[in-house]
């Protein structure tokens, strides 16, 4: 993306909000050279002084090194690796897993905040558990994510997953990690359904379940926007952001009505659902990947039931019997101590 292009950008987002957050990804935004990062940092100083303005960068790892580490560490950009653990075979297949992972360990010395993130498929389904041992030996917080039918993934139709299949190796995976009292690592999205469950609202960055729509803007480097970073049909375009005067109008376009409409039409449907009032009607996106964003019931609705009712279901249980928490991981125990200190603390703050 041009500096300038960049500029207009954030001059239109500082106009009308007063917190931002900068997600960059691709392609692989590290082709960018080390000072366009810088100018884009001089460019968020000058346009949300005082205001809060966080940055992530996704990368694939390839092009990370110690300097742009540094970098990231002094201007607190969070750093999000897409990667397996060693177990990319399908989508990744000719990653230089040894230089990543000094990478990430590089990352994780320096203190500097980040994350992986773990796209699953038919390939390496089996092997999601010791993808979290050796994310946990890092101890950087990890997230799963099922490949949907976009972009790259379009290429590799046998690497599609079935949602029953990956719903249980979710649940295997949570029981461990549910009693693995020594762990630091968080997982997504089991740390979404905990926090669902808990203050009985979702936050805002866990946006398939906290109603994504005009909180989100994806702008490729041309200045396209959509609603979306996920790749989004040329119908959903929103218009571009060399043409535009203000943010809002954006929303007012043919393309936003478009997912706006899908959208309502499906969370229509969903009014029944036991589990609605945590899911809010899952990713638009990912819907429409799967065959129709109006339809519910496909491979994210039977993921999201099956893994959220027994989360939902262990935490009920510790709620109920209150056992000795020693054997919980640290994460579920601080939001159980959280909820029996105070009961009524969240839903005090849902009221508001
Ligand atoms: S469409 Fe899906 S991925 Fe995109 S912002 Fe909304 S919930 Fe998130
Ligand atoms: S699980 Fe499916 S049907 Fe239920 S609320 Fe979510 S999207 Fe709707």
């Amino acid at each position: 993306m041009d500096i300038g292009l960049y500029e207009k950008a954030a001059s239109l987002i500082s106009e009308s909000y007063d917190s931002v957050a900068f997600i960059w990804h691709g392609g692989e935004p590290l082709m960018m050279q080390t000072t366009f990062f810088k100018k884009a940092i001089d460019v968020q100083r000058r346009y949300f002084e005082g205001r809060t303005c966080d940055n992530v960068i996704r990368t694939n790892g390839t092009l990370l090194d110690s300097r742009f580490i540094r970098f990231c560490k002094s201007n607190r950009v969070s750093i999000g690796v897409s990667y397996e653990a060693g177990f990319e075979r399908g989508l990744r297949p000719n990653l230089d897993v040894k230089f990543v992972d000094s990478m990430l360990n590089h990352v994780s010395k320096e203190g500097c905040s980040s994350f992986v993130s773990a796209t699953i498929h038919r390939g390496n389904l089996n092997d999601m558990k010791e993808i979290y041992q050796r994310v946990r030996a890092m101890r950087l917080p990890l997230s799963f994510n099922p490949v949907i039918n976009l972009g790259g993934a379009l290429n590799y139709p046998e690497l599609r997953l079935d949602a029953d299949e990956y719903a249980q190796k979710l649940i295997e995976i949570y029981d461990v990690w549910l009693h693995d009292s020594s762990t630091y690592t968080p997982i997504v999205p089991f740390m979404h359904c905990i926090s669902a469950i808990m203050n009985r609202s979702q936050s805002v960055f866990d946006c398939p379940h906290a109603s994504c729509l005009m909180k989100w803007i994806s702008i490729y480097p041309n200045g396209d926007v959509y609603p979306c970073g996920k790749a989004c049909p040329k119908t959903f375009c929103m218009g571009n952001i060399s043409r535009t005067e203000k943010i809002a109008d954006l929303f007012e376009s043919d393309g936003f009505r478009r997912i706006l409409i899908g959208s309502i039409e499906r969370r229509k449907k969903c009014q029944n659902c036991e589990v609605y009032k945590y899911c809010n009607g899952e990713c638009s996106i990912d819907i429409m990947a799967d065959g129709n964003i109006e339809d519910n019931d496909g491979f994210p609705c039977k993921v999201y039931k099956k893994t959220f009712k027994h989360i939902k279901k262990t935490l009920d249980d510790i709620m109920e019997t209150k056992p000795s928490l020693t054997n919980y991981n640290r994460f579920v125990r601080d939001s159980v101590v959280g909820r029996l200190v105070d009961p009524r603390a969240s839903d005090i703050i849902c009221s508001k």
